[in-house]
């Protein structure tokens, strides 16, 4: 007989034998399809160790990265799928670290993973867009990452100028990533099933841009977003002693019409108006 949470095993199966039920409010929804499991280490193979896993459950991903003996940090905060993993993987390539991931300070990173490594993980819904963001700003330590998410947020995420999915974290990953859309995987493949189906995305961070102009851009970004459906002109800008005769003269020397709206202005543009506005 295998040992509970083998990695074959259903994760009904692993959970009921380990006395434990998913949990709703850390987004435990188990990947139980082992090729989409497959697919996605394939892809995050495809980008250099180590790795660090973000929320790796009952190690639907971990434990083929530990057959392949590829290096691996997993932070997971649910002690007891923590426990359980450390105790099935002890002894191999991979790491747990029992912690909230938005927690874990910056230098913990740097001593774990000095010459840097590459993100991956099926992430909880609730804080996909807390994760995407923290990776951000942790880009120079992982400039790659292969992440799944819900369908309707990766598509956010990898949206264009011209619709309503573009948004703030678009603009941001325009910006600073090359992102790709990889592959859709359905609801049914996950226990328990969520209401929505997910998808997986790459990216891969680009170009070197100094934080005061990463820190200007995300307040040109929230500004010109804080209300979509109006004219660009009208934005809020507390944070400009000029206040709205200044803005409309930043908008205009990026080369962006005050009366456009923020969905219609390219990433390229929003760099644009936040060298303006820092004087970068
Ligand atoms: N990787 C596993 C899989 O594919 O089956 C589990 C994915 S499940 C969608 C998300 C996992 O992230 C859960 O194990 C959950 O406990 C964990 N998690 C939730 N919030 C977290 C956080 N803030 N930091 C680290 N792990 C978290």
């Amino acid at each position: 007989m295998r040992p509970p949470g083998s990695p074959a095993e259903h994760p009904r199966r692993t959970l009921a034998a380990l006395g434990l039920s998913p949990r709703k409010s850390l987004g435990q929804n188990f990947l139980a399809d082992r090729n989409v499991a497959g697919k996605i280490v394939a892809l995050a193979r495809t980008f250099p160790p180590p790795y660090l896993e973000i929320g790796p459950g009952l190690g639907a991903l971990t434990d083929l990265l530990a057959e392949a003996g590829a290096p691996v940090v997993a932070v997971e905060v649910d002690r007891g799928l923590a426990a359980h993993l450390r105790g099935r993987l002890a002894g191999g390539s991979v790491e747990i670290v029992e912690a909230d991931f938005l927690k874990v300070p910056a230098q913990e990173w740097r001593r774990r993973f000095p010459a840097g490594g590459t993100a991956l993980g099926n992430l909880p819904y609730s804080i996909s867009s807390p994760v995407v963001l923290r990776l951000i700003e942790l880009r120079a330590r992982f400039p790659r990452a292969v992440l799944m998410l819900q369908r309707e947020v990766v598509d956010r995420l990898c949206a264009g100028p011209g619709g309503k999915e573009y948004g703030i974290l678009s603009v941001y990953l325009g910006v600073l990533a090359e992102t790709r859309r990889e592959f859709v995987v359905r609801r049914a493949c996950f226990h328990p099933a969520p209401d929505v189906d997910s998808a997986v995305m790459s990216f891969r961070f680009v170009g070197e841009y100094p934080e005061d102009l990463v820190a200007a851009l995300r307040t040109v970004v929230r500004a010109a977003f804080a209300h979509r459906r109006k004219t660009l002109r009208n934005a809020p800008v507390p944070f400009l002693q000029g206040g709205s005769a200044q803005w409309r003269e930043l908008l205009q020397a990026a080369g962006i019409d005050p009366a456009g709206r923020a969905e219609e202005v390219p990433p390229a543009a929003y760099l644009a108006l936040a060298r303006e506005f820092a004087g970068i």
